[in-house]
């Protein structure tokens, strides 16, 4: 498959085509900027091209209306889908997303949220389904891996009523720190879920990523891409109280405090320039100001990973990418002086002899040390060629929308009391892994269930925690305890069979013993898209091999928020020859 890929910013377009099969390549990258009245430049690489010229565009939509001729003199018309960078998803686009009339208003409507940058990657979707109207887009936003971060990480101590106008934590560059830590585990050779790894973005905007097991915690940037690090422009962490004293002190209203905050402030604030190399360069020459400007930069981002390492309570791996990030070895070497103490040794020649071509991602840890260190070249729009590609597979050309299928093993809901009777009075579950429905996470503390005939041991918390509790296992479950247990739907408890739950503090009996009955999680957009309604049953049918299954009576909920995903069983899954996961569609009846 062909993706051409855009990101569209206020001074810049960049755009590349990339060829996606088992492999992502890159066959074509292109940029127009230094936009100014009547003109701009570009640059357009290709084989062993490399083209640099003055084109006439003077904004980047003018310049991408020039991109279909652009892409014609180099033989690359054909072209089977586009994928969009969008900076803000807000909390609903918690994926990559097929663009259409629906999803381009609910992006519009997250505006506020992100107002220098989502019109400016809205103007490019409208532009591209103008001129590709046939082709297929997919929007794939920065916000999206971060919304795995706990609420706690997500909150902001602030009156309700900000806080229910919107004000909480997203988290940005997250398809760069999503790229890098896998490309870390796989140089490590080991799963992310296996893995702690703190990802550190430098390039002119700048952010830390804490990626626990294959999930963002928590990210250096906040509400807005302004909080966290030194940036090039931007200030980083500043004291909220800023605001009042600058009003008072300089009379500047809070546009002029907001704007000097993104565009005077960070390394040009600090040292007149945005660029790190002619910082180094001034420093090397022995100007005070730049030497400061220097160490500032290195503090703010050592902070960050010790705060992370300690957040996620151990550390794998650090993975340094962004111009910054790539290309400075004494930054690198600043930000990792100190660290010995847990576990994290630089070795000098390595970090001087950086090769990163041919996407190499080296490892300049010393001899010994317990947590590597890794530089690579982040690649934002290989994934994002790879997660269009991958949104678009879930959906066929015209066709229906393919609807993941999720297969449950045997867990309990567990209430206030039974966390009470089973761990200790008032005991606090460690929310370990994330799920993929908003909000809900699965323990790292696991419980036995006994019944009259066995026992079934290390069975999964998932929360949060609930009025009542329920447990969930398979018909097959139900004969290894002994119980018979009936199909209910999640919630129905009344008349429900007892069984005892044995944790580490003591045994709490219960009913609410079911086998779940089979249901999709949706949200309103793709519940309307499948012309589906909540508490509606209908037929799915998963698999087209030899093993493909038919579930009839499938129950739809509706939530605002919810991942659209298929829930079926253990039992259900083997019957259909389901290992993990599938997908599935609706069959009309
Ligand atoms: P963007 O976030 O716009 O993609 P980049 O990732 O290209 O930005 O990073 C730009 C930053 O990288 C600039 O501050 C630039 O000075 C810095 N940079 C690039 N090369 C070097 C280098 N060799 N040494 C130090 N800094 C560098």
């Amino acid at each position: 498959m062909q993706v051409l890929v855009f990101n569209a910013g206020s001074s810049s377009l960049k755009f590349g085509i990339f060829s996606v099969a088992t492999e992502t390549r890159e066959v074509f990258k292109g940029c127009y900027e230094r936009f100014r009245a009547g003109g701009c430049e570009y640059r357009f690489r290709h084989g062993e091209t490399d083209e640099r010229g003055a084109a006439e565009f003077d904004s980047p939509g003018e310049a991408l209306k020039g991109v279909p001729a652009a892409l014609k003199r180099f033989g690359l018309d054909a072209i089977d889908a586009v994928g969009h960078r969008i900076v803000h998803g807000g909390a609903r686009f918690s994926s990559p997303t097929l663009l259409d009339d629906e999803t381009v208003e609910a992006i519009e409507a997250l505006t506020p949220l992100a107002p220098l940058h989502n019109p400016t990657n809205l103007e490019a979707v409208r532009l591209c389904r103008g001129l590709w109207p046939d082709i297929r887009q997919v929007a794939v936003f920065d916000t999206a891996f971060h919304l795995s971060n706990p609420a706690f990480v997500t909150t902001y101590a602030v009156p309700l009523k900000w806080r229910e106008a919107g004000l909480r934590r997203y988290g940005f560059h997250g398809t760069s720190h999503k790229y890098v830590a896998e490309r870390a585990a796989q140089e490590i050779g080991r799963p992310l879920s296996d893995l702690q790894l703190v990802s550190i973005h430098l390039g002119n905007g700048a952010s830390i990523c804490a990626v626990n097991r294959g999930y963002s915690m928590d990210s250096s940037m906040g509400m807005t891409p302004l909080e966290g690090l030194v940036m090039g422009t931007r200030s980083g962490d500043v004291d909220p109280g800023a605001f009042g004293f600058l009003s008072r002190e300089l009379q500047l209203s809070v546009q002029e405090i907001e704007d000097a905050l993104y565009d005077e402030s960070g390394l040009k604030g600090l040292a007149g320039s945005s660029d790190m190399r002619d910082i180094e360069d001034r420093a090397a020459k022995g100007d005070p100001q730049a030497q400061l400007t220097i160490e500032i930069y290195a503090y703010r981002a050592k902070k960050y990973v010790g705060a992370f390492a300690a957040a996620m309570g151990g550390l794998d791996a650090i993975v340094f990418t962004g111009g910054i990030g790539e290309n400075s070895p004494s930054m690198r070497r600043r930000i990792c002086d100190g660290l010995d103490f847990m576990g994290l040794q630089l070795d000098h020649d390595r970090n001087m002899a950086v090769n990163l071509s041919g996407r190499a991602a080296p490892q300049i840890q010393a001899y010994g040390s317990r947590v590597r260190v890794f530089v690579t070249e982040t690649a934002e729009q290989l994934m994002i060629a790879r997660e269009t590609a991958a949104a678009l597979a879930v959906v066929p050309p015209g066709g229906q929308l393919r609807l993941p299928v999720a297969v449950s093993a045997r867990h309990v809901h567990l209430s206030r009391e039974a966390v009470d009777g089973l761990f200790g009075k008032g005991y606090v579950l460690d929310q370990a892994t994330p799920l993929r429905q908003p909000g809900h996470w699965a323990a790292r503390e696991r419980v036995t269930l006994v019944g009259p005939k066995g026992r079934l041991e290390r069975v999964a918390i998932l929360g949060p925690l609930r009025e009542r509790t329920q447990i969930e296992v398979s018909r097959t479950d139900s004969f290894a305890l002994g119980i018979d247990v009936p199909v209910r739907d999640s919630g129905r408890l009344e008349a429900t069979p007892q069984v005892t739950i044995e944790g580490p503090a003591g045994s709490f009996t219960t009913d609410g013993l079911i086998i779940a009955a089979r249901h999709i999680h949706t949200n309103p957009a793709d519940a309307a898209r499948q012309g589906i309604e909540d508490g509606e049953y209908v037929d799915v049918r998963v698999n087209d091999d030899d093993r493909t299954l038919t579930f009839g009576r499938t129950l739809v909920r509706v939530g605002k928020d919810s991942f659209t995903e298929v829930h079926i069983d253990t039992d259900e899954a083997n019957a259909a020859g389901i290992e993990v996961a599938a997908t599935g569609e609706l069959v009309q009846v």
